[in-house]
């Protein structure tokens, strides 16, 4: 017995060598509703496995060792994870996590891009499937209005002079917006996260249908390398995909996140997402993304400047939400240190969320 788990052993650390430990030099941990995520910073080819027992999830890595910055960072705890012990096994190092609930296990390596030095390892906790409870479809007499905000977890988004990371100011906005939606009658806002935590491109997309929404809108920040480019914007979704090369290269950085974020999970579920896209009105939703779009700058020229005075037409992939008019909306330049700073006060905030809030009642009025 002991004999063949060193075969084991040695056939899936083969190739790590016993003198040079491999460094791993952070740990993250997300929690969202749906899953823990766990994204630990390595160097190249690193040997681990991942096993589970009952409530147990036992990482092995071969040949690791932690940085003394690094160690404090593992021994995270949440609504799964109930605690980590770590264990050194001769050449292995052990990361046993207790969780607290029925869960699924996944892992995978991502190699770095332009936002990430190191490959990552990552390490997904999500809660058991439970079996779907078939609500009767009640009829909707209030307008859902779904906020995206945008990117989050280890998508950071854009990063200002000053260091602000789009995705908090995103999320303090899309709070801000929701909580005025639901004081008004005849609202109810859905974000689409709560937190700062990953969600995929067509999961934000599923949470607006899923909910039944009236309107998408994805809030985000803008940035280029020129620190002067200041004032908001408004995208809607083209056939044709991005029209001016400065929305295509706008598209391209907004799709490609979903590598920062980890994986876009696409299953057989999204192909028959990509082909009912497809099948719905198009014209219409556009017509009316565009008005709200319209709307939205309006308002938005009350409190700031314009970078584009007209809606723009983008194909991100959250835009593709059938038959839901939907807008993307860069608030500001978080690239110019002035519009950084406004993005960062919160009474700003609230200017723009109040700015977006009476576009919204406009295009229903
Ligand atoms: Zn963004």
């Amino acid at each position: 017995m002991r004999l063949k788990l060193f075969l084991i052993t040695l056939l899936l650390f083969g190739t790590a060598s016993a003198k040079e430990k491999m460094m791993l030099y952070d740990f993250r941990f997300w929690t969202s509703p749906e899953r823990t995520r766990i994204v630990i910073d390595t160097e190249k080819d690193i040997q681990y496995r991942v096993t589970n027992h009952a409530n147990k999830i036992d990482l092995t890595i071969q040949n690791a060792k932690l940085l003394r910055t690094t160690y404090d960072k593992v021994f995270y705890q949440d609504m799964r994870i109930k605690h980590t012990k770590l264990k050194r096994k001769l050449q292995a190092m052990h990361l046993l996590f207790t969780i607290r609930k029925g869960y699924r296990v996944k892992s995978y390596m991502l190699k770095p891009n332009s936002k990430y030095t190191y490959h990552r390892l990552v390490i997904d906790i999500y809660d058991e499937d439970k079996k779907p409870i078939k609500k009767p479809i009640k009829k909707i007499a209030q307008k859902i209005i779904l906020i995206d905000a945008g990117h989050g977890g280890e998508d950071p988004g854009a990063t200002g002079y000053f260091q602000t990371k789009e995705k908090h100011i995103t999320l303090a906005i899309a709070k801000k917006l929701a909580n005025k939606l639901n004081k008004t009658r005849g609202f109810k806002a859905r974000l689409s996260r709560k937190g700062d935590y990953y969600v995929g491109l067509t999961k934000r997309i599923r949470i607006a249908q899923a909910n039944h929404a009236s309107l998408f809108i994805s809030i985000h920040a803008d940035s280029v390398k020129h620190t002067s480019a200041k004032g908001a914007s408004v995208y809607t979704l083209s056939e044709l995909g991005g029209l001016t090369k400065f929305a295509k290269r706008l598209e391209r950085s907004q799709n490609t996140t979903d590598q920062f974020g980890g994986k876009e999970e696409m299953t057989k579920g999204d192909k028959y997402l990509n082909k009912i896209l497809w099948d719905f009105s198009r014209k219409d939703r556009d017509i009316q993304s565009k008005k709200l779009g319209r709307l939205i700058l309006q308002q938005m020229q009350k409190i700031g400047p314009l970078h584009k005075k007209r809606p723009q037409k983008a194909g991100f992939v959250v835009l593709k939400t059938p038959a839901i008019p939907s807008v993307l909306l860069e608030t500001a330049f978080i690239s110019n240190p002035q519009e950084e700073k406004r993005l960062n006060n919160k009474k700003e905030q609230d200017k723009i969320a109040t700015a977006i809030y009476h576009a919204i009642l406009n295009y229903y009025k």
